[in-house]
């Protein structure tokens, strides 16, 4: 169990990297640390490793207050986005590293090395060193050394991303498996949402050193609690459009649409995702009681122009010009409309998210 309390960080310059920062990671859990570039992702993760010392706060780890410890006393192993393999040492060397450090002697850290590599699937390459590995194969000795003193957590910083895209899915879907069957504590910091959502038991979305949302991936997916965070997660970027509730009805970029329950009157943003929007060539029919598809007499649906019709393989993003917004929507294969033609968006009940000041209030 990793335990921090009251986190904060602050670099010479007056810049507060973490900001009383609060998280409890349950023993054996995969949890992601995601956000936009200067979050504080990797500070936090530093600190947990004790690379950085904190300005406040305190680090537990397995139930002992860590916060004095020297790295090397904290029992945690940490892989790098540059893997910081050692180049003059071959495989073996780099995956024993840590056991030499803590005075093994050689034949049983030698013997432990070819058994960590035999499960990652590297006893062919046990004399080569790191320049003569593919980036696969030094990310794969990057965990074999982590793997191999059995640590207490293992803190990931980025591990995938000097792998290409394809090698990248293949190396996640590796490091889940492994991560399940060592039931080790894992701290991963990415940028990417799709790898937080694949990966992730548990993912705190960060900004400005702040935890801005703890949650399930499917929590954080179908609930994001601010628009920041709905802007952030999903393949294609939220449409978010800003409306009112008004006379009963939510009035959003020309649609009428039935109010739901929870949002008193005034401004809000209305979030939807692109793959809950349909695209109908017609207005759609009436189903909300109001004479032309909207309860207060608008329709419920946003009419717009077809902008842009872009190839996601098995689907297409298309972007429309609603009035003066533009409205994003996943159509299945051969269901494009053509560039320049009349749409309707309609969004699937229940999906799209009524936000007020920011905050998540009902969905529509
Ligand atoms: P990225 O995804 O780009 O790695 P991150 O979310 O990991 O970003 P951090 O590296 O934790 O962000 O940085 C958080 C903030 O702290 C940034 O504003 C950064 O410029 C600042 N920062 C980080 N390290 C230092 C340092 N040693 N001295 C001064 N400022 C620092």
């Amino acid at each position: 169990m990793i335990s921090l309390r009251g986190l904060t960080k602050e670099f010479p310059g007056g810049v507060r990297a973490l900001d009383s920062l609060d998280l409890e990671i349950a023993d054996g859990e995969f949890f992601a640390l995601l956000g936009p570039s200067g979050c504080g992702k990797t500070t936090l993760l530093r600190t947990i490793a004790g690379l950085e010392t904190p300005t406040s706060g305190s680090v537990g780890i397995g139930g002992a207050d860590v916060t004095g410890l020297p790295p090397g006393r904290r029992d945690v192993a940490m892989v790098f986005q540059d893997y910081a393999l050692f180049p003059h040492m071959d495989v073996t060397a780099n995956i024993a590293y840590p056991l030499r450090i803590r005075k093994v002697p050689r034949t049983r850290r030698e013997a432990k090395a070819a058994e960590t590599a035999s499960r990652l699937s590297l006893s062919e390459l046990l004399t080569r060193r790191p320049g003569q590995l593919s980036g696969g194969q030094q990310q794969r000795v990057a965990l074999a050394r982590a793997i191999a003193c059995h640590p207490k957590a293992f803190l990931f910083d980025e591990p995938l991303s000097n792998l290409d895209a394809r090698l990248r899915l293949e190396a996640r879907t590796f490091l889940k498996r492994l991560q399940r069957e060592l039931a080790v504590t894992t701290v991963f910091v990415t940028h990417d949402q799709g790898e937080a959502l694949a990966l992730a038991d548990r993912i705190a979305v960060m900004s400005a050193g702040r935890i801005m949302q703890l949650g399930t991936p499917s929590e954080v997916f179908q609930r994001p609690a601010t628009t920041f965070v709905a802007s952030f997660i999903g393949s294609t970027p939220m449409n978010l459009l800003p409306g009112a509730a008004e006379g009963g009805a939510l009035r959003v970029a020309g649609a009428v649409l039935p109010l739901p329950d929870g949002v008193p009157e005034g401004p809000v943003v209305y979030g939807l995702r692109p793959e809950y929007a349909d695209l109908s060539p017609t207005p759609p029919d009436d189903t909300s009681g109001g004479p032309s598809g909207g309860p207060a007499g608008g329709t419920a649906a946003f009419s717009g122009k077809v902008a842009v019709v872009e190839n996601l393989g098995t689907a297409h993003l298309v972007t429309l010009e609603c009035g003066e917004h533009l409205v994003q929507a996943v159509v299945p294969e051969g269901a494009e409309p053509e560039p320049g033609s009349a749409a309707w968006v309609v969004p699937r009940p229940g999906r799209a998210l009524v936000y007020r000041d920011d905050e998540l209030v009902s969905r529509a």
